[in-house]
């Protein structure tokens, strides 16, 4: 089957790709690994959550999925407080500062995933599909599907994730380390409300975040060295929430119950390039940051903005929309970006780590560091109002 475009990859960035590409008028089928998302079911709550800025609401917005989501569930924020010791001494960011009714939006990844693929039931979608190979002749890429079944594409959009094959098989080489920390993510009741805040607090050990949840629980994300991590997913639930409460000084007061908890390994990666001859990468295919900052599906559904607009701009002024020229302008667009936040990711995190090297010789450690390094706290506050 020949199209204009397959994206591989239908997790949120390239399910939004392919709904994307498809409303500008491209030809375009999705390959997926695993299954279609299962309808979402308003008794399950998703254990992943996104905290999604401004700009990813209104791509999610122009696809037409916004509004069924919202009537689902979504929960708007309109705080975010951080800090390292003593709640009452936290940086604050809030909505009305920046003039805007919130600061973003909590929503699960199951509710993004499902809403996006109900629209896109029009395309072709290949799921359960491996790929095996592919090949790139003449500005058209060859996907073949290990059953056997073969695709053509003037543009493969990779948007495989993280430990992306489409870019092991294009040959693009990546900058990455690990943290050798893991996210520990569970909903907690807590016995005081959370106020529609985004609370985070910078440990030793790594960042503890409580993210509004729509029926007054939060979402934790706690990431921890990989034997504390390892030491938290083992406790019983009371003595995990006892320790919670005290990691967070209480700040919305005990922790009475959790969901289960999962753990999730924790790596920066950026590719060094974003294309090869008829493929381009987007989402965490192209860049992988340490969640801290909610930035990862952020960045992906930027990128699909970027990406969309370079391609229709190009068909509109005559040139040849999958050609290496119109891919670098993409490039240009996100590259930069993407480095910037993946750069100040990991100075904000390293900024707390006593053990680490990096800001802390520059600056010292700590809220001290944050205080005084003002591109860092530039961009948390324009994180916070508008990222
Ligand atoms: C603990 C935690 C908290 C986070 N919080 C936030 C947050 O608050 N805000 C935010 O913006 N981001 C957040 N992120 C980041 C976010 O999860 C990722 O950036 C986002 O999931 C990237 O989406 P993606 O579609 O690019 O990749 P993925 O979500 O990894 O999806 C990739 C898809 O490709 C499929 N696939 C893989 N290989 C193949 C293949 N060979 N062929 C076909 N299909 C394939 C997979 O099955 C999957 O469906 C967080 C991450 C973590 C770990």
């Amino acid at each position: 089957m020949r199209h204009d475009i397959v994206v591989v990859g239908g997790g949120p960035v390239g399910a939004a790709a392919a709904l994307s590409l498809h409303d500008a008028g491209f030809d375009v089928a999705l390959v997926e690994r695993g299954a279609a998302p299962p309808r979402w079911n308003a008794s399950d709550y998703d254990l992943r959550v996104y905290a999604l800025a401004p700009a990813s609401q209104q791509l999610l917005d122009e696809l037409g999925v916004w509004d069924t989501m919202v009537a689902a569930r979504v929960s708007p924020y309109t705080r975010m407080r951080v800090w390292e010791r003593g709640p009452e001494s936290a940086l604050q960011f809030s909505a009305a500062d920046a003039f805007r009714s919130q600061l973003g939006w909590i929503v699960e990844h199951g509710l993004i995933t499902s809403t996006l693929w109900q629209r896109l039931q029009a395309l072709p979608i290949f799921t359960q599909a491996e790929i095996e190979s592919v090949q790139f002749d003449d500005g058209a890429a060859g996907v073949n599907l290990r059953d056997g079944r073969r695709l053509e594409a003037r543009l493969v959009v990779a948007a495989d994730g993280a430990d992306s094959q489409m870019r092991r098989l294009a040959g693009i080489e990546t900058l990455s380390w690990r943290y050798d920390q893991r996210a520990i993510v569970a909903h907690v009741q807590t016995s005081q409300p959370h106020r529609d805040t985004a609370w985070q607090r910078f440990l030793k050990t790594g960042p503890l975040a409580f993210l509004p949840l729509a029926d007054g629980r939060a979402s934790i994300v706690w990431s921890a060295d990989d034997a504390q991590a390892d030491a938290l997913l083992a406790l019983d639930d009371a003595a995990f929430c006892d320790r919670l409460a005290r990691a967070s000084e209480f700040v919305l007061g005990d922790v009475l119950q959790t969901t289960a908890r999962i753990g999730v390994p924790l790596k920066l990666m950026h590719a060094r390039d974003y294309t090869a001859p008829g493929m381009v990468l987007i989402g965490d295919a192209a860049h992988a940051v340490h969640p801290l900052a909610g930035q990862g599906a952020n960045l992906g559904f930027a990128d699909v903005a970027a990406l969309t607009a370079t391609l229709v701009q190009a068909r509109s002024a005559g040139r040849d929309w999958s050609s290496p020229r119109t891919l670098a302008r993409y490039v240009r667009q996100r590259k930069a970006h993407n480095l910037e936040m993946l750069a100040l990711t990991d100075t904000l995190y390293r900024a707390f780590r006593p053990s680490l090297p990096g800001l802390r010789g520059a600056l010292g450690f700590g809220m001290g560091a944050l205080n005084r390094s003002a591109p860092l706290k530039a961009w948390l506050a324009g994180r916070a109002a508008k990222a």
